[in-house]
């Protein structure tokens, strides 16, 4: 990955990992996988990931061995199969239908169905994309059961990378959905725009964000967006880097722009504040009672870049401060 990008990839991304979609075609093929021992199952219950927490030390990914746990599949709505790591394959199942009483046995001995927005800060990288994958894909499947054409019932197709209608007359086939949002910093050379929506938490600030809409190129989103949110026009939108945020399934493009315009005049329908800070006011953003973005978030990566354009000094005073989002470390 790190030949593909000139940093290490945001959070949630991860390029190691082989998906195969050549073979993806063959039919029986994910059977074959399953029937593998050292396929690793990557369970999801209802948005919820499977993981390992212990007691002072990092959550884990908990991946079963199909070899013992082969029985599951017969419970799952989806498969999926994600990809192969060093020839192991894995492969996703949703164990959503499953009632929570009857999950006990396995979560009683291999681990805890966890929200992953809660403990993705703490998980080795690898593991944390491949969980973030798996939700995102997964939660595709459940919310496209049915034929957004004829409205008859889908199945999935291709290792889980597509589902086609069932009606011989529609055959229609979906693919999996990602919604690009851009993200953006935008700065004045000494300072930076951050805003607040009224539903975070006290204190928290972030970098502006906003879905791309249909007809728009990446870098007039990023204009419309800040001048909506903010009242600032802004020129020079260079892309940073990106980062898949399935919660529920967006892919965040990252930008820095240049202000042209310094006024904040806040729409108070999408920002509850917006403010220009300069490093040094972020670097006392804790004494101030205020927060940053989640360290997982592509936010707080093009918030802490800038930071070190401007002020390198800096740099590790800002890394220091908190965000809102305070994670359990038992
Ligand atoms: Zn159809």
């Amino acid at each position: 990955m790190t030949d593909l990008i000139d940093k290490r990839p945001n959070f949630y991304g991860f390029g190691g990992l082989d998906r195969s979609a050549h073979v993806r075609e063959r039919e029986g093929w994910l059977d074959e996988l399953l029937e593998r021992a050292d396929t690793r199952l990557v369970l999801v219950w209802r948005t919820r990931s499977f993981v390992l927490e212990v007691e002072d030390a990092a959550p884990r990914a908990a991946m079963l061995p199909a070899g013992e746990h082969r029985h599951l599949v017969a419970h799952a709505e989806s498969v999926a199969f994600l990809g192969e790591l060093d020839g192991i394959a894995h492969v996703a199942l949703d164990l959503s239908p499953v009632e929570e009483p009857d999950l006990q046995l396995l979560t009683a001995t291999h681990g805890g169905f966890t929200d992953l927005r809660r403990i993705g800060p703490l998980l080795e990288r690898f593991e944390g994309s491949l969980l973030a994958y798996a939700r995102g894909l997964l939660w595709w499947h459940q919310r496209h059961r049915f034929c957004g054409v004829c409205g008859h019932p889908t199945r999935s197709v291709k290792g889980g990378h597509q589902r086609s209608c069932t009606n011989e007359g529609c055959r229609a086939p979906h693919f999996p959905r990602t919604d690009p949002a851009v993200i953006m910093l935008v700065h004045d050379g000494e300072r930076c725009l951050l805003g607040r929506q009224k539903i975070w938490p006290d204190g928290m600030y972030s970098t502006l964000a906003g879905f791309v809409e249909p007809g728009e190129t990446l870098e007039e989103a990023v204009a419309r967006e800040v001048w909506e949110e903010s009242g600032i026009h802004v020129r020079m939108v260079r892309y940073h880097s990106s980062q898949p945020w399935p919660f529920p399934s967006s892919l965040m493009l990252g930008f820095h722009a240049e202000a042209k315009s310094f006024d904040i005049v806040r729409n108070d329908d999408e920002l509850g504040d917006a403010q220009w800070y300069t490093a040094e006011d972020l670097a006392n953003f804790a004494a101030m009672g205020k927060f940053l973005p989640r360290r997982d978030s592509i936010a707080r990566r093009l918030v802490q870049d800038w930071v070190e354009s401007v002020r390198p000094d800096l740099y590790d005073a800002v890394d220091a401060v908190p965000s809102a989002y305070p994670v359990r470390t038992t």
